[in-house]
């Protein structure tokens, strides 16, 4: 910023996943960076802890990780070496019905698609372009706004990512067990499933589940934060927690700062410095619906009366199409509902290096109103034991976090949001404020890189990734893709 000979050529506020890769991207270009994080830990959304039982490991937030195999920033920086190893389930997700039926979602799309009898025809024709060409498509949705890079498949997706999951599904699908299985990716959105350009969510995940597969990662997703860190520290970078950035006198001085945050924190830490303009429209960002997540330890496994549903890595729970879309409404509309749409993760079956031997961690969450101080204990668990008669015998202890919870636990969560901010259609493309560089913000050296810009919500880092190029091209002139 102003200061002559600053100490950092950046400062990065906040070690979430796109705080991490922007250190590593500004660091790999031999820049002075200093991560600054509030917490004892790093991690940001990424941690991973013993929160029920001693030798229980439990994801406090992200547990399933389709974008962070498909980010073509994480791709290219070899973090194997640096220790996360991704482990594939058999089965990427799959969403239990009435009487012990269930659709499925395995890796191969054609059997997927023969699955689905009457919509084995409409369920390739829909996702196989999309799957074949995940690296084409993954450069261009996770990218910057700019003239697409494959202008056709991304027309293609446009069409079909436009509509609501509603009308997509409902114009294409005839059976209940395609349209359940498009609106349990197509609710990750947290926007009801009518809304515009909620099938885009439906796209994107359905998609990678045929390309590149929804791992975990072995020993928990804290592992992603452990392989930037490592990445980072080699690279030279430094980390310091323990350091809440209250105002911009508590960042030491630097050429550039880079908020891993969301608009509302930037405006209490650097509002003086900010246009009004740009203030006013910071202040007016929406942040969407929270989470009310569960963790518990089980003596043995999930007793889901589908047998499919014993090998999925991920579940979506909450019956039919209109009934996920029916709970989602709610929500949206700031009411609570007795049978919420479940994400579900049961990562111990596949990674022996989180629980005892024998035993195993569930991972869950439901949506529900900004801001929620309730308890949706009773809920989840109904929504379990609906497809799993029996599941509250294998519970041996759980933890509960309330949307508020989520709050405290990391600020970023605004009223218990996840993705920093709504993703309805004007927040989706125009994150923080419609711009065509949202990183950059109007005040000298400043830029934002949390979920609150382009591409969203999701362990991929491109937030961090995209905002660091920014940087490079307009403080340091260099401009170079390593994606
Ligand atoms: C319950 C839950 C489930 C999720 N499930 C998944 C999933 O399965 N897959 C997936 O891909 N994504 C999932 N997500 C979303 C994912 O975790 C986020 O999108 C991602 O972590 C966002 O990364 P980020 O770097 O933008 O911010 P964050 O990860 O939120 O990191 C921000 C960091 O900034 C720090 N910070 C905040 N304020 C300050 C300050 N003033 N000074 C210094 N430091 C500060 C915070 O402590 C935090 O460490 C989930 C999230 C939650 C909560």
């Amino acid at each position: 910023m102003n200061t002559p000979n600053p100490e950092y050529d950046a400062v990065i506020v906040g070690s979430g996943p796109n705080g991490l890769s922007a250190a590593v991207r500004l660091s790999q270009e031999g820049l002075k960076v200093l991560v600054l994080e509030a917490k004892p830990t790093i991690g940001g959304g990424t941690r991973t802890q013993e929160i029920t039982e001693p030798g229980f490991l439990h994801d406090i937030c992200a547990a399933v990780l389709p974008t962070t195999a498909g980010s073509p920033c994480l791709n290219t920086l070899n973090l194997k070496e640096y220790g996360l190893e991704f482990i594939h389930p058999e089965i990427p997700y799959a969403h239990p019905l009435a009487k012990g039926d269930a659709a499925v979602c395995y890796r191969s799309l054609e059997k997927t698609a023969e699955s689905l009898g009457a919509d084995q025809k409409n369920y390739s024709r829909l996702f196989s372009e999309f799957a074949d060409h995940w690296d084409y498509l993954s450069e261009d949705i996770f990218g910057t706004l700019r003239i697409p890079k494959h202008p056709l498949l991304m027309a293609r997706f446009g069409w079909y990512g436009q509509f609501s999951a509603r009308h997509l599904s409902n114009s294409l699908f005839k059976t209940r067990k395609a349209k359940a299985l498009f609106a349990g990716c197509a609710a990750h959105s947290i926007i009801p499933l009518e809304k515009a350009f909620s099938a885009s969510f439906g796209l994107v995940l359905g998609s990678s589940a045929h390309s590149v597969g929804w791992p975990v990662a072995k020993g928990g997703s804290a592992s992603v934060t452990t392989a930037l860190a490592n990445l980072f520290k080699k690279q030279g970078g430094e980390i310091q927690t323990d350091t809440e950035v209250k105002s911009l006198s508590d960042i030491p001085s630097s050429k550039t700062i880079v908020f891993d945050l969301t608009p509302h924190q930037i405006v209490d830490i650097a509002g003086d410095h900010l246009p009004k303009t740009y203030r006013n429209k910071l202040r007016r960002y929406q942040y969407g619906p929270g989470a009310f997540k569960m963790d518990w330890a089980l003596s043995e496994p999930v007793p889901w009366l589908n047998e499919e549903c014993r090998k999925a890595g991920t579940l979506h729970l909450g019956g039919t199409f209109d009934e996920i879309a029916e709970g989602e409404k709610a929500v949206w509309e700031g009411k609570h509902h007795d049978k919420p749409y479940v994400l579900l993760s049961q990562p111990s079956l596949f990674d022996g290096t989180r629980t005892p031997e024998g035993k195993h961690t569930l991972w869950a969450y439901c949506h529900v109103p900004n801001g929620s101080t309730k308890d949706m204990t009773q809920e989840i668990e109904s929504q379990i034991e609906r497809f799993a008669p029996g599941f509250k015998d294998t519970i041996i202890s759980k933890h509960t976090m309330t949307a508020q919870g989520f709050e405290q636990y990391n600020p970023n969560y605004v009223g218990g949001d996840i993705n920093g901010g709504a993703q309805f259609f004007k927040q989706l493309f125009g994150r923080p404020v419609l711009k065509w560089n949202p990183y950059k913000i109007p005040a000298d050296g400043m830029y934002i890189c949390s979920s609150s810009t382009p591409p969203g919500g999701g362990v991929h880092g491109m937030c961090g990734y995209n905002a660091a190029q920014s940087v490079l091209k307009n403080e340091f002139g260099i401009s170079s893709d390593k994606s």
